[in-house]
């Protein structure tokens, strides 16, 4: 699908074509086994990390490629449109918990997390939810209590992305005190690692879509979390995730958009190729309008996600741009892989043709992250702030 409104540069291409290719040769050929699977091989982690993509974001100087925004994006779309289940690992890695311990970490935290996590040796994963505490996040009762020179965790973390083999877990939990309760402004965000006494791996999902990546409950019990693992400062903890999720966003509208482009791809490929009625599909005006339509709000949806890209790399707040793109690319990529499986007519409805797959992927970028209601209420509460 033509790029040509937005111009890429000639090093972003490179990339693109490296991640493009990289997704045919490593990705394509299992991603049926692995969705059937219910996971994907682990191998997969250690080949993104040569490429560099586990630290696309990360300066040089903490051993990662130092990439803007928009780059990054241009790789997470084609790995998306190869797997989401991998492009999810890729994107929560990116865009939460290593940029929250680059922005809010120490230097220790930094030289010991930060570097094995650009260089991919360590998998991150971000546990704000709870069962408890979804859409309202601020109402998560993990709690923390400071013992010594050491915080103690107790709680469940539900729902994480990578969480049964991620490295370095950046998990939200009370710093308040059940007498003296302080909503939002009393969670801290702690760097969490499996070897830690008390870190258990729970439940694994079973999932419509997206099945590939392993998400699982967390349980804290008497976790000993040493002090120096608290990133930052012990009650500022919810809105550094809430600021990071900005980030998130954008790379689950990148997701949307690599689910929607492949489905949308497969689909005017096989309009080429079924015929019905004596002639190809493709030349009944009904065919041509469902592609007309899914290819005009990929192209929005991707234009969007650029311009808001733009806007972060030249520093200036994105909370509602961020939330525009996912909010559009994910109901686009609903929307679109529900026309693709349409244009294949029964073959759309059957695991032999990946749009069957591409429709149940698709549904959990609205979602992840915040839910299409919640990006809904960023975007109206932005537009009074800003009257
Ligand atoms: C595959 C998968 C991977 C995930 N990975 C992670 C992860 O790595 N880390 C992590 O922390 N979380 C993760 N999540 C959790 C995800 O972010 C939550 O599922 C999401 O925030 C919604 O929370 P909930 O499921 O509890 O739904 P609820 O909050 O219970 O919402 C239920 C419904 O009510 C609506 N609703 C809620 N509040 C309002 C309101 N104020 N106004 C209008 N409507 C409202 C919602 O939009 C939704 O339709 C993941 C989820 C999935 C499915």
């Amino acid at each position: 699908m033509s790029w040509a409104l937005i111009p890429l540069t000639e090093e972003q291409r490179e990339i693109q074509r490296t991640a493009r290719e990289f997704g045919k040769a490593e990705i394509t050929p299992h991603v049926d086994a692995w969705d059937r699977a219910e996971a994907y091989d682990v191998g997969i982690v250690g080949k993104l990390a040569e490429l560099g993509f586990l630290g696309m974001l990360i300066p040089e100087e903490y051993d990662g490629l130092g990439l803007d925004t928009a780059t990054y994006l241009v790789a997470l779309e084609e790995i998306s449109a190869a797997d989401a289940s991998v492009a999810v690992l890729m994107s929560v890695h990116n865009s939460l918990p290593t940029q929250m311990i680059l922005r809010y970490g120490s230097d220790a935290q930094k030289e010991r997390f930060l570097k094995p996590m650009a260089r991919g040796e360590l998998l991150g994963a971000f546990a704000l939810s709870e069962p408890e505490a979804g859409s309202d996040a601020a109402s998560l009762r993990t709690q923390a209590v400071r013992d010594g020179d050491h915080w103690v965790l107790n709680g469940t973390k539900a729902w994480v992305t990578s969480g049964s083999h991620a490295g370095v877990i950046l998990a939200m939990a009370r710093t308040d005190t059940p007498g003296d309760r302080k909503g939002a402004r009393g969670i801290g965000t702690f760097i969490v690692t499996p070897d830690l006494p008390g870190f258990n791996v729970g439940k694994k999902e079973a999932k419509l879509g997206l099945r590939a990546s392993p998400t699982v409950q967390l349980h804290f019990e008497n976790l000993r979390v040493p002090a120096e693992n608290l990133l930052g400062d012990p009650h500022m903890g919810f809105i550094y995730a809430m600021q990071s999720l900005d980030n998130g966003r954008l790379g689950i509208a990148a997701q949307a958009v690599g689910i929607a482009r492949s489905a949308l791809e497969h689909a005017t490929r096989y309009a080429g190729e079924r015929r019905q009625f004596a002639r190809p599909i493709k030349e009944f005006q009904a065919i041509q309008f469902k592609l007309a339509d899914m290819a005009t709000r990929v192209t929005a949806s991707r234009a969007l996600l650029y311009a808001a890209a733009a806007a972060k790399d030249r520093g200036e707040p994105i909370t509602q741009f961020s939330s525009m793109s996912k909010l559009l690319a994910s109901e686009t990529a609903v929307w679109v892989t529900t026309q693709a499986v349409q244009i294949f007519g029964g073959y759309g409805y059957v695991k032999e043709y990946p749009v069957e797959r591409l429709f149940r992927d698709a549904k959990v970028t609205e979602l992840y992250e915040g839910t299409s209601e919640i990006q809904r209420i960023v975007i109206a509460r932005e537009l009074y702030a800003q009257s």
